[in-house]
């Protein structure tokens, strides 16, 4: 089977989910067998969510290969268990620049450069997930026009692509044109999926579907006429006004499809799948619809979700207080609760609040602490006083990057007696730099893209909590060492200089990159669980794969 494509584009507001809507049709596909990928086009110029605010954007998530995504692709890995890429995430800024790039390399023989269609080529190519076309200047194989169809990487049955911002934006245009196009080019091989909103007016005591109407027409006027309309409701729609719409907006009564609000977001598929997206997908498309798979490991996992009633209160001590910030903690948390029967209840506690005074009273009632990762001097202390009180009261605390760093900034502080310790992103004066600069980052200036980055491997030490709770499955044995790979983004790391004063005094260096011999996991061995990673766990927790250490880490927080 060729490559078939699927674009999922959303009207009337933002926020509207098409990010878990676009997991959800990937992992109905893939519960049909169907090898699927998920990418993320956005209208704006950054170059990637790495140098973006996350009180702009919400958290940064990073890929296997190192880059720096927008948090949709933690969803698309979180439902369907895919390992995405760089290809993956795509922003206005990369389009520009790789036209600009060739552009100055001489690339289009002394053409004028325009949006359309050097600009919607560019998108379309990567919308198709095509290999650049090397162009040797005059080389007649050569035609920036008309990019090779057909997804790079081979294989692929399905690449779903969904596109941020509103239909209607004036940045995303260049986005619905390369659409328009493509769905011309591709014929049946492509669908479109509108997402929408309609509203419950209170006073009036009705629904109502104006603004998808205005929706739909504003994408027929860029010459896309949607094949599926997702409707995201807070109350229930009956059939009389999926025909209203189905009507207005020439689309088929089954392809009318409508998201209410869920208890969770992981109900949405089945939701989905209920209301045959899938099957309406394939309809169009012209595959046969065969039989509705079971997705047993799936509603196993929804039906443990309703049955974890019991709570375990977990603190989140972090500087961002915006759910987004921390979302794939958040959903890993959740996740393993979940699957440890209880419901993780996540209390957000601003570090910048936190004294020793209020420490205490400010935890009080949390069965463990996670200690979030971050940048800037803003709220450290309030961290480094949290992980004081973890560790001299014995509570489980997990540190993630930035936290891990200010456990040991704690421990060297509080039980090694350097008073000044610090991290020299910190202050880089300090006599005791316990974290400090990698070697190979100390020449770089620019900002984005410029820390380590993406999986690095990590050998667990024999006798160590943090070995205990990885699964096998998640551990490889390599040339007779036990190792993990996992996900980083950081520019700064344990000192190794301080190794054996740390190991002598208690906290243990349990997880070493082998190639960089840099201390990736610290724990405390005579506490119940006390453990700081330098790498991110929250990037690799999927539905059906919680990661351990988050399980281990939920188990510890039950049993103290
Ligand atoms: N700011 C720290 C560093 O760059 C930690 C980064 C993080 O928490 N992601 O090393």
């Amino acid at each position: 089977m060729n490559t078939k494509y699927i674009f999922v584009t959303g009207g009337v507001v933002s926020s509207l989910g098409k990010g878990i809507i676009s997991a959800s049709i990937g992992k109905l596909l893939q519960a049909r067998g169907y090898k699927v990928t998920i990418q993320k086009f956005d209208p704006y110029i950054n170059i990637d969510p790495g140098t973006l605010n996350p009180y702009e954007h919400g958290e940064c998530y990073v890929t296997e290969d190192g880059m720096e995504t927008d948090l949709d692709l933690g969803h698309y890995e979180r439902f369907t268990g895919i390992c995405t890429t760089r290809n993956n995430s795509i922003t206005t800024g990369r389009i520009y620049k790789t036209v600009i790039d060739r552009e100055r390399r001489g690339d289009y023989l002394g053409k004028t450069i325009q949006v359309v269609p050097h600009i919607t080529d560019e998108i379309k190519r990567r919308m198709l997930r095509s290999p650049l076309p090397t162009s040797p200047k005059g080389e007649e194989t050569y035609s920036p026009n008309h990019p090779p169809l057909g997804g790079q990487e081979g294989g692929l049955d399905f690449v779903i692509t969904e596109v941020g911002g509103t239909i209607g934006d004036i940045e995303s245009a260049p986005f619905m044109e390369a659409i328009r196009q493509l769905r011309w080019q591709l014929g049946r091989d492509a669908v479109c999926v509108h997402l929408t909103y309609v509203p419950y007016l209170k006073a009036a005591d009705e629904l109502k579907t104006k603004p998808t109407q205005h929706s739909v027409k504003e994408l027929q006027g860029m010459g896309i006429q949607p094949d599926i309309l997702v409707l995201r409701t807070e109350r229930h729609l009956d059939d009389a006004l999926r025909l209203k719409v189905a009507g207005f907006c020439n689309v088929d009564l089954e392809c009318v499809v409508q998201s209410e609000d869920m208890p969770s977001i992981y109900e949405v598929p089945v939701n989905m799948q209920r209301q045959g997206l899938d099957a309406a997908i394939l309809r169009k498309i012209g595959i046969p619809v065969g039989e509705t798979p079971a997705m047993k490991p799936w509603r196993d996992f929804l039906e443990k979700q309703r049955n974890a009633k019991r709570e375990v209160s977990i603190a989140l001590v972090g500087k961002y207080d915006l759910q987004d910030a921390y979302k794939s903690i958040r959903e890993s948390l959740n996740l393993a609760g979940i699957y440890n029967d209880v419901k993780a209840k996540i209390h957000f506690i601003n570090s910048e609040e936190v004294t020793t005074e209020n420490v205490a009273s400010r935890l009080e009632g949390m069965a463990g602490v996670v200690i979030c990762p971050g940048f800037g001097q803003r709220g450290i202390e309030g961290k480094i006083i949290a992980a004081e009180h973890t560790r001299i009261h014995d509570i489980p605390t997990f540190g993630i990057c930035l936290g891990m760093q200010m456990m040991v900034i704690e421990f060297a502080r509080n039980v090694l007696g350097y008073k000044d310790a610090n991290s020299s992103e910190m202050d880089s004066e300090t006599p005791h730099n316990v974290i400090d600069m990698m070697e190979e980052q100390k020449s770089i200036t620019q900002m984005g893209g410029t820390m380590r980055l993406g999986a690095y491997e990590c050998e667990l030490k024999e006798g160590s909590k943090a070995l205990q709770a990885y699964e096998s499955e998640k551990l490889k044995v390599k040339s007779e060492k036990l190792i993990v790979s996992e996900r980083h983004r950081h520019r700064y790391e344990f000192n190794n200089k301080y190794q054996e004063e740390y190991e002598k005094a208690g906290m243990r260096c349990v997880g070493i990159n082998p190639d960089a011999n840099l201390v990736e996991i610290v724990e405390i061995p005579s506490l119940k669980w006390y453990i700081g990673t330098q790498f991110h766990p929250e990037y690799t927790s999927t539905v059906l794969h919680p990661h351990p250490l988050f399980m281990s880490f939920i188990k510890a927080c039950l049993n103290s």
